[in-house]
Formats: structure tokens, C-alpha cells, sequence
């Protein structure tokens, strides 16, 4: 089947160890060829990792809605002085966790939020204290790089020394989110007061060579062109190739509803099934050897489509989810997942389940 594909020589390339380019992502980003992607990333998931897939017992905290960034697609928050404003006391929030640990057995918190002016650094430190002391057996995987860039506003400090005091206070790793695409003529459309490509890709370079590993995201389906796509998969690659740093690549798909770009007649819908399995057989494909997991986007795309990502490159189910409110926003989905519902959906696709760390590494076999 391979032979007869225009994308033939770019596959058989990745299957024989070659790293891929820009020109080779446009090249699959352009092709129909949808099932020899999928079946080509789904060769080399196995080459890698066999039959396991992994999950992680998860709470999303989103601690503040309050945002002064104003991002088009964003359908979760709230400006300052608006009716509808939350922040959770450090108080209230080691409460969640620590009911989180106790009912679901959660290894970690995924902490997000809105880039709210009013909290200082204190809060974020005395936050990660307070959880590494009340709940240790708990990873925190937190800060978007545009909270770092926000807290390092807010503070007049450096991000060096931002991420330096977050770490010592308990921060164990960072989220991929802020990086969308990461080419700023598509910022400017759709976040224009958000961090810049280069501002995310520098605090990213900058954490890695602290020690704190990452996550990286694209959010597409939008109003980047495929190019764009290709150049913010390759933005990520070539820092992966410096650092070593990113452990985990997430695309998901833009979520519309009730966003301020629908409201403007920017895009009226998500891109939908067949291009989330393309997109995860992509990024198989062009990281192979570099960055070593794809989550399947279950989120944004449903827990059917994320089992059919697992037969597309996708090794990672991702998380459960308990209490997750910007995706809830859009209205998208059920946004509640429990660890029984991602162990049966895996095993229905014949698999073997595994439940990891925040670092990847398997804690227990299902
Ligand atoms: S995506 Fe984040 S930064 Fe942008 S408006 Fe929403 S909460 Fe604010």
C-alpha cells in the first residue's frame, strides 16, 4: 500500500529511522492518505510501546476564571469585576485535592488558570507548599508558560526566577498549554494579547534547562493554514532537539461554542473526527524518536474517537478528570472521567492498561 502513496518516500523514511522536515509535514499535512497515516504512526506507537497504553489519575483544579487576556477562542473566562468571577483560597483548593486523593486516588493536580493580575507569586508558592506537605503522593503539574509569563509581570521579576521559586516551592512539572500555534500571525488573530511563539518556546527552553519537564500542545482547527500547523510541530521539534525537555505532545482540537470567535463568524465549527486521527498519526510520525508520548485527546474529541486514536499513534489516554471547568465551558461534552470508564474504553480496543505517574512511568498495571 505504501508504494502507491504520494507520501511513499516520507514514509518509508520515518520507518527507517530518518527524522522528518518542515517540507515532509506540509507534505502529510496535504495528504488524503488518512488510513496509511494512521496505520504507519499505529507501527511505530507498537515499535515503542507495545500493547500498553498508559492513563493518570487526575484532578483539573482551575483555580481562578478572572483573565485580563481576553483570548477569542476562550470560552471559560471571566474579565475582573464581572458577576460571574471565581478564585479558590489555598484553603478550599488543598481541600479538592486532598478529597480528590482520598475518593479517586489521584497522583496529580493539573492546575490551571486565568491570567489574573491579583495574585503574586505567594499565592502560587504557599498553593504548592501547602499540597506537598498535606498531599505528598500527589504530582503537581502546573502553570501554563503564559501564567509564568503573567507572574513574572506581576512580580517585575524574570521567568528564570519565577519558575526557580514555583520549583522549589513543589512545582514537579508544566502543562503544554499557551503554545495553540505557535506563529504569531495566527496569535494575533486569535489571542492577540497572549504570550508571543517566541515568548513560549524561550520560558519552555528555560524550564527544561531547570529540570522541569514538559508538556507541549497545538491547538488546531481554527484559522491557521496547514503550514502554520506543520511550522508549530516543527517549532517543537527543534526545541525538543536542544533539550530533551518535553515528554509529552497533545494536539486537540478547537472547541467553538460559546467562544468569541464563533460569536464573529471566524469559525462556526471543530474540525472534526477524521482530522483528530490524522493530526495524532502526524505527530506519531513526525516526533518518532523524539519526544516520546501522544495523548489521545479524549477531552475535546470524546472517549470513541480517543480509542480510535490509540490505533493512530496515540500511547496515552490521558487523564481522569474531576473537576474541570474550560473545556465544560464550550458545553462541548460530559467533562467527568472516572479511572473505571478509561480502563474499560482501553481494554476495548484489546489493550493493556496502565496507570502512570506525572512523569510517565507506570505505577500500577490493570
Ligand atoms: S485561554 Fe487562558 S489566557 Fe486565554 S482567555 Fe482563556 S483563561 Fe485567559
Amino acid at each position: 500500500m505504501i508504494r502507491h502513496s504520494d507520501i511513499s518516500d516520507i514514509l518509508d523514511g520515518v520507518l527507517d529511522g530518518r527524522n522528518l522536515d518542515l517540507n515532509d509535514c506540509i507534505k502529510l499535512m496535504n495528504s488524503d492518505d488518512v488510513q496509511l497515516l494512521c496505520l504507519v504512526a499505529d507501527t511505530l506507537r507498537r515499535n515503542q510501546f507495545g500493547n500498553t497504553v498508559t492513563f493518570i489519575n487526575n484532578l483539573i483544579f482551575n483555580y481562578t476564571n478572572v483573565c485580563v487576556t481576553y483570548c477569542k477562542f476562550c470560552a471559560f473566562y471571566r474579565p475582573p469585576g464581572h458577576n460571574e468571577t471565581y478564585t479558590v483560597s489555598i484553603e478550599d483548593g488543598l481541600k479538592r485535592i486532598a478529597i480528590a486523593r482520598d475518593m479517586f486516588g489521584i497522583t496529580q493536580v493539573l492546575m490551571q488558570g486565568g491570567h489574573n493580575p491579583s495574585l503574586n507569586i505567594e499565592y502560587y508558592e504557599n498553593m504548592f507548599k501547602a499540597i506537598k506537605e498535606k498531599c505528598p503522593s500527589v504530582g503537581i503539574h502546573g502553570l501554563s508558560v503564559s501564567e509564568i509569563d503573567v507572574i513574572t509581570k506581576v512580580e517585575r521579576s524574570s521567568t528564570k526566577e519565577v519558575l526557580t521559586r514555583l520549583k522549589e516551592a513543589g512545582l514537579d512539572s508544566l502543562p503544554g498549554a499557551g503554545a495553540e500555534i505557535l506563529v504569531d500571525e495566527v496569535k494575533e488573530q486569535i489571542s492577540p494579547l497572549k504570550i508571543s511563539s517566541d515568548g513560549w518556546l524561550r520560558i519552555m527552553e528555560e524550564a527544561h534547562r531547570l529540570g522541569l519537564r514538559t508538556s507541549a500542545t497545538m491547538m488546531y482547527g481554527h484559522v491557521e493554514t496547514v503550514e502554520q500547523r506543520a511550522q508549530s510541530l516543527m517549532k517543537i521539534i527543534e526545541l525538543q532537539k536542544k533539550t530533551g525537555g518535553f515528554m509529552a505532545f497533545i494536539p486537540w482540537s478547537f472547541e467553538p461554542n460559546n467562544t468569541q470567535m464563533q460569536e464573529e463568524g471566524m469559525i462556526s465549527y471543530s474540525a472534526g473526527g477524521l482530522h483528530l486521527l490524522k493530526i495524532i498519526a502526524i505527530s506519531r510520525i513526525m516526533i518518532n524518536g523524539l519526544i516520546d508520548h501522544i495523548q489521545s485527546s479524549w477531552l475535546t474529541n470524546g472517549i470513541s474517537l480517543a480509542q480510535l486514536a490509540l490505533n493512530c499513534g496515540a500511547d496515552d489516554f490521558g487523564g481522569t478528570l474531576h473537576g474541570e471547568e474550560v473545556v465544560t465551558a464550550t458545553g462541548a461534552r460530559s467533562t467527568t472521567l472516572n479511572a473505571k470508564k478509561i480502563i474499560d474504553a482501553v481494554k476495548q480496543m484489546g489493550m493493556h492498561v496502565a496507570e502512570r505517574d506525572n512523569f510517565y512511568r507506570t505505577i500500577r498495571h490493570h
